[in-house]
């Protein structure tokens, strides 16, 4: 056991960072370690729920709570603080708020919106990326359907969704909830609203099985929800989407546009990290990078590979393995600490569900198919069990889907 208490510095509150966080204070003593949270805001936020806030089937703070609430404060100091660069060689980093030194780095910044260069759309898309572009999301269709009753525009109650991934679909099954009321709300005929899905590839959600994608596409054009598959999104503009099929242009109109159609890894990432490719950087099995047995990298900007040679492709980015990294590398810095070996780092993929709102789903769990109801169930034990794995029973009865 070293006797030096070093000084540990985690970026990010999101699964990965507070993973690792709650679990170094629960394995390592005040005399072990210096620990400092930093993150953007005070509060972390359920990314895994942002589809449900742009909808708005639920309230932002309902997909949020204090980043004090789930730590130690005797253990692990918490900085709210915007990281803008990492200087590895000097072992600091510097922040809005000052430079920060660290013996071990931990690096969690997790995700933004994937845009592929596509015209426009950063200019006249909204994105489900963290509360904020999920709040302006929400606020976008409601400023639109409000603006309807003078405008008669047909385009003010037509929404745009880029992207039938799982955060696109997500949203959709979302937006069959929400909708209806949001056109009650403003005397509008739900018929009358038009939303639209555009996918490029020539099917959707390729990871399950045609049946379980059926049952998704079934259940959605049932609620209303028109699909355009196999049809790529070129540009975005004041009027929506432009899209190309056979080498022809067409302006699909809407003027609630949301790209749902990729995610990548913190830019900061290309910025402090050389060889980081669309914010995500290769990392060894124990998580560290080659040449820095002290910087982990985890979470959404992490290329963690499934195995080794050429065939050999990174791990998805989900909450479910940054959970799991972020509790990996918390054991790591204590056997490193205490002059162990590090183990390498093995993904456990429970499952994937996909809800369609609040009582549909498709999903595999546990290697069996599930649809319905059931998977419905299933992602609320999902989502409350990440809750209650960062912050135990008092934050999974408060914040839990189950009450
Ligand atoms: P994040 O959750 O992105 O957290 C990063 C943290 O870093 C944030 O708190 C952020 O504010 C902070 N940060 C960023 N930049 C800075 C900076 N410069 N300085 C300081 N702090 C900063 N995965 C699943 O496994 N299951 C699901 O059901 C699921 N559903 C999803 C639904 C939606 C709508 C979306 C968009 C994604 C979903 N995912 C799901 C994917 C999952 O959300 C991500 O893989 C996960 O959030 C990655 O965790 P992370 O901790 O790496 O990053
Ligand atoms: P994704 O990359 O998984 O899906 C994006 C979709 O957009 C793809 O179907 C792609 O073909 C389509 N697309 C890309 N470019 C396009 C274009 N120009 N025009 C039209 N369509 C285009 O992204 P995501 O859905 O945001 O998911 C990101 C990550 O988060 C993934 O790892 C996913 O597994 C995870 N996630 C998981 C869940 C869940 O487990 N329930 C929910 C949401 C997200």
């Amino acid at each position: 056991m070293s006797f030096e208490r070093k000084k540990i510095l985690v970026l990010g509150a999101g699964y990965a960072g507070l993973s690792t966080v709650t679990r170094l204070q629960k394995v390592l003593s005040f005399q072990d370690a210096d620990i400092t949270l930093i993150n953007k805001n005070e509060y972390h936020y359920e990314a895994t729920w942002l589809h449900q806030v742009a909808a708005g089937t639920i309230h932002w703070e309902e997909a949020a709570y204090p980043i004090t609430s789930v730590i130690n404060t005797q253990k692990v100091r918490f900085v709210p603080a915007e990281v803008t660069a990492i200087h590895r060689d000097e072992q600091r980093v510097e922040t809005n708020q000052g430079e920060f030194e660290y013996d071990i780095l931990v690096v969690a910044l997790g995700f933004e919106s994937e845009t592929f260069g596509i015209e426009g759309m950063d200019q006249y898309a909204e994105t489900i990326t963290n509360s904020e572009t999920a709040v302006a999301a929400r606020q976008e269709i409601e400023r639109n359907f409000a603006n309807y009753k003078t405008s008669n525009d047909p385009r003010d109650i037509s929404i745009l969704v880029g992207g039938a991934g799982f955060t696109g679909v997500e949203f959709l099954g979302e937006l069959t909830e929400s909708i209806p009321a949001l056109a009650n709300q403003y005397n509008i005929n739900y018929e009358d609203v038009k939303i639209t899905c555009v996918e490029a590839a020539p099917s959707m959600l390729p990871m399950f099985s045609d049946e379980l994608t059926q049952y998704a596409v079934d259940y959605l054009e049932s609620k209303g929800i028109e699909f355009k598959i196999g049809t790529p999104i070129v540009a975005a503009n004041e009027n929506g989407f432009v899209v190309k099929v056979n080498d022809e242009e067409t302006q699909l109109e809407a003027n609630s546009v949301i790209w749902t159609a990729g995610v990548r890894g913190n830019s900061l990432m290309e910025e402090s990290f050389e060889g980081a490719k669309r914010g995500r950087v290769v990392t060894k099995p124990d998580l560290t990078i080659e040449g820095y047995d002290n910087v982990f990298v985890i979470g959404d900007v992490a290329a963690v590979m499934n195995g080794e040679g050429e065939d050999a492709r990174p791990w998805p980015t989900t909450a479910q393995i940054a959970m799991q990294m972020g509790d990996h590398a918390a054991k790591n810095i204590k056997d490193k600490i205490n002059g162990e070996r590090m183990a390498g780092f093995s993904f456990d993929d429970k499952g994937t569900v996909c809800s369609l709102g609040s009582d549909e789903g498709i999903g595999v769990v546990f290697g069996r198919e599930v649809k319905g109801r059931r998977a419905a169930f299933l992602k609320r034990v999902v989502d409350t069990r990440a809750v209650f794995k960062i912050g135990g029973p008092f934050l999974a009865y408060s914040k839990g889907k189950f009450l």
